[in-house]
Formats: C-alpha cells, sequence, structure tokens
C-alpha cells in the first residue's frame, strides 16, 4: 500500500504492450507471464454518472449491456474475460505431496479453508504449484463462470461482474479466494474484492482522482507531492484488486507499465531533485514485479546519493504471501534500510500463510507497518479492529496508519462516517498495547496530505491546570502554567 494514499497500495495489471526490449536489465519472463492475464482489458478515460435503477431493470430483463449505457471505461468489455481455469470439483483429495521450495525445510502452514478449498476447484494442483507465486498470478479468478463456480452470487454481485464496465478490472488469487465465504455476500473479506452495483452509483464530493496525485505528477509514474518525498509507480498490476482502490481510476488499466525508458526518466528526475530523500515504490502492487525488475529499481535508486530511505508498499502478504519467497527476501535485504508498508484489512487475512510471509521478511531485517483502510460492513467496529491489531503484533506487523475510505468514485458504500474511526481509535487507545493502536487519517481531497485525527483528549483549562480526558472518561489535572 501507498503511504501517500490509502485505499491505494500500489499495484498494476501486466501491461498486454509491454515488449521485451521495454523491460530493464535482467528482467526475466515475469512480465510474460503475467501479460497472460492482462486479457481483453481496454479502455477510455470517460467517466459518468448513471441511473441505477434503469440500469438494473434493463440488465435484469435481459436488455442492452450496462456498458453500453453508462459510458464505461473499458468501452463495454467486461473486465472478466479470460476463459475458466477451474478444475474438477469432484476429486476428493490433494496430489501426493511434493516438496514445496517456498517453505523449505520448515513445517507447511495448515489451513484447513484453503485445503478445502484446493481439494474442491483444484485437485490436481501439487502443493509446489499452489505455492508457486506465477502459478497463483496466472490462475487469477477473473471470469464470470468462475465466480459462478466458487460462489453463489448475489444479484448485486452478478450484475456487477456481468456488466463488467467498473474503473477497476476483477481479480482474485485462488489463495485469497479460498478465503472468500461461498456463501455469504456479506462477508467481509467477500465484500472487499467482488464488486456489486454498488460500484456504479457516484455521490457528491467523489472523483476520479480524489487525491490530486495527478497534478503532482512531473514524470509519468512519479507522484512528487511533499518536498522531501515521492511515490514511484513501477506498474499497475495487483494480483487482487480491491474494490475500494484508491488509484482505481489507473490500477488494472494497462497503462503505467515497468519499461526502461519510463522509469530511467524518473530516476533522472531523482538524480536532478536533491531535496527528494524518502522514495516509496508502490503502484499497483511492487512486488508484482519480478525479483530481477526489482533488484534493478532498488539498485538504481541506491546509486542516487541523497535519497536516503526507500519504502514498498504491498498487499501481498495479505492476497498472495506465496510471492515472499526466500529468493526475494535475500535481493531485498541487500538495500538496507528498506521498510514495508504491508495492506491489512481484516482478521481473516491473517493466515498461517500470511503469517509466515511476514515472518520471513521481518527475519531479514525488513520493518513492516500496516496500513488499513476503515471500510463499512468488513473492519468498522472495535472488535474486529481489535482482532486486527491484536494479530498483525503477533505477525510482527505494526498496525501503522487507519484511513478513512476515500472519496473514490463509486465507494460510497463502504463510508463510514468519520464518527466511527474516531469511536474505533477511542475503543483502542488505552485499551490494549501503545504499539497496537494505529495513527486514524484523512488524505485530504485535492492533495492536502495526511491528517491524523484523535479523540479529543484535552477537555480544557482550571487556572494553570490542564483538563484531560482518559481512556475511561474519566478527567484529570496536569500542571502547566500560563506563562507569564
Ligand atoms: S487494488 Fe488493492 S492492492 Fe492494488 S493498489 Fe489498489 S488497494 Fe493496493
Amino acid at each position: 500500500m501507498d503511504e501517500s494514499s490509502f485505499g491505494g497500495c500500489e499495484c498494476s495489471e501486466p501491461p498486454a504492450t509491454t515488449s521485451e526490449h521495454d523491460d530493464p536489465p535482467g528482467s526475466s519472463s515475469l512480465l510474460q507471464i503475467l501479460s497472460e492475464n492482462a486479457a481483453t482489458t481496454t479502455r477510455t478515460t470517460e467517466t459518468c454518472s448513471i441511473d441505477t435503477e434503469s440500469v438494473l431493470s434493463r440488465l435484469r430483463a435481459g436488455s442492452t449491456p450496462v456498458s453500453t449505457l453508462r459510458g464505461s471505461r473499458n468501452g463495454g468489455k467486461t473486465a472478466v474475460a479470460e476463459p475458466p481455469t477451474t478444475q474438477s470439483k469432484s476429486s476428493p483429495a490433494l496430489p501426493p505431496v511434493v516438496d514445496s521450495p517456498l517453505y523449505g525445510s520448515s513445517p507447511r502452514p495448515s489451513n484447513p479453508r484453503t485445503t478445502e478449498f484446493r481439494e474442491r476447484f483444484f485437485p490436481d494442483v501439487s502443493n509446489a504449484e499452489w505455492d508457486d507465486w506465477r502459478w497463483q498470478s496466472r490462475h487469477r479468478i477473473r471470469t464470470l463462470d468462475q465466480f459462478e463456480t466458487m460462489l453463489d452470487l448475489s444479484d448485486e454481485e452478478h450484475d456487477a461482474l456481468v456488466e463488467g464496465g467498473t474503473m477497476l478490472p476483477v481479480a482474485v488469487s485462488p489463495y485469497y479466494m479460498s478465503l472468500l465465504d461461498p456463501h455469504d455476500p456479506l462477508q467481509p473479506l467477500r465484500k472487499t474484492v467482488v464488486p456489486t452495483t454498488a460500484e456504479f452509483i457516484r455521490t457528491p464530493g467523489e472523483a476520479d482522482d480524489p487525491l490530486g496525485e495527478d497534478g503532482h505528477s512531473p514524470v509519468p509514474g512519479l507522484v512528487h507531492r511533499y518536498p522531501d518525498r515521492v511515490l514511484l509507480l513501477p506498474l499497475d498490476f495487483c494480483s487482487t484488486y480491491c474494490r475500494y482502490c484508491t488509484r482505481s481510476r489507473v490500477v488494472g488499466h494497462g497503462e503505467i507499465v515497468p519499461n526502461a525508458q519510463r522509469l530511467e526518466a524518473i530516476f533522472h528526475y531523482l538524480e536532478e531533485t536533491t531535496q527528494v530523500r524518502d522514495v516509496l515504490i508502490s503502484g499497483g502492487d511492487a512486488l508484482a514485479l519480478s525479483d530481477e525488475k526489482l533488484d534493478w529499481i532498488l539498485g538504481r535508486l541506491r546509486a542516487i546519493p541523497h535519497i536516503e530511505f526507500v519504502r514498498i508498499g504491498t498487499k501481498m502478504p495479505a492476497v498472495l504471501p506465496q510471492r515472499i519467497t526466500t529468493e526475494l527476501v535475500t535481493m531485498l535485504r541487500k538495500y538496507h534500510p528498506i521498510w514495508m508498508s504491508i495492506h491489512f484489512l481484516h482478521p481473516e487475512e491473517c493466515t498461517p500463510e500470511s503469517k509466515a510471509a511476514c515472518e520471513r521478511l521481518a527475519d531479514a531485517g525488513i520493518p513492516l507497518g500496516s496500513q488499513t483502510v476503515l471500510l463499512k460492513g468488513v473492519n468498522d467496529n472495535v472488535d474486529t479492529m481489535k482482532q486486527l491489531v491484536h494479530k498483525l503484533l503477533l505477525m510482527r506487523v505494526r498496525p501503522y496508519y487507519l484511513y478513512q475510505c476515500d472519496p473514490i468514485s463509486g465507494s460510497s458504500h463502504f463510508r463510514t462516517p468519520v464518527s466511527k474511526g474516531l469511536e474505533i481509535v477511542q475503543g483502542l487507545r488505552g485499551h490494549t498495547t501503545g504499539y497496537a493502536v494505529p495513527t486514524y487519517v484523512i488524505d485530504a481531497p485535492g492533495g492536502g496530505g495526511k491528517i491524523p485525527l484523535q479523540p479529543d483528549c484535552v477537555v480544557g483549562r482550571d487556572g494553570d491546570d490542564l483538563l484531560l480526558k482518559n481512556f475511561e472518561g474519566k478527567t484529570f489535572r496536569y500542571p502547566d502554567p500560563i506563562q507569564g
């Protein structure tokens, strides 16, 4: 995820247009692999509001596709266009265990939910394949057929998948799909990755680029909003697309590609701009890059003397923990200090696989922080948030930011009142470990940057005493003489 925004950790769809000679030196066949998944995503730039009721009634009547009615970004093509890759549902058992290089001599994490899903939908897939992030990328769930096979779709989900004209493509890694409740469309994880027709609704105050990033981009794929730090977008691909993504105007559209020419223009800008000391590599998901390409980017950044601090934004440990390989962390540790911001949302994401991935990163000396978006019906209560932050600490991830959901187009169904965020922080502060309490922030629309919000703790003054309220709501005095 991105520290410069949220709802966007940074990832992007592998560009279908990327040619091999566009790749930086040392890049592998990953882009080719990813490009297989780019499928048929096409795009236009217009946006529009719609008469939702009219559209839905026509959809259910089997008339004109919604995409042709609303001037969708993808020009009316469905966002879920790949042929099904699902395997037989009938086989009762997994194939014999084949050693999975991901876990080496460590025991392979046991996750009954994932095992049951594999037995049902991928019975012939070996552990080695399932644990291979490239296999997971190639077999992302993207078609209506696949979703219908794996989930009992609600009308709202079905219609959104049929229409496919949402700004953001649809894709879910098989691993993350295994965590979804097949029967409950209101399950928190399912709500975050399966589109519904609520995405078609635009409300006042929403915008495609609410943070004004496009206006702070001196070079394509670089956002320079704060004096000393920049956001570098190497690609716009994500293994799994979050329905509330702040950067949904770009992610998955194949417009930001990791080619050497564009990245060299960014490095040149950074070499010339000596006040920049901090670079966040995000996207899309920065870890959707191959090890070789990420190695090249990090090496180029580390060769710029005034760049001191490099961070990586990702949701991979939550949606595709298989990406965190020994080879990846061995490469990353060459470039210390490297920090990582991980996008976790809900305690059900804290699985044995995810824990193993975070431990591998932490063991490589990479400090881990979580950036969580506050989402209605997903994590908007104290109990859920407390479970999440406790599990994160046990996974060696420090809860860092809690983001108010940005007013991105079509996200009103996810947005809570600000009072809800304050209530959650109030319910955490003093009631659990200080390390477990994230900073609640609003990313100011228009590019104002992050503004922290705190429940009121200073209730007033009585002469030379400050009156303070503690976590139990009791008032205390603190001597704070008014200076003459
Ligand atoms: S879709 Fe999700 S993982 Fe990708 S950039 Fe947006 S928030 Fe991050």
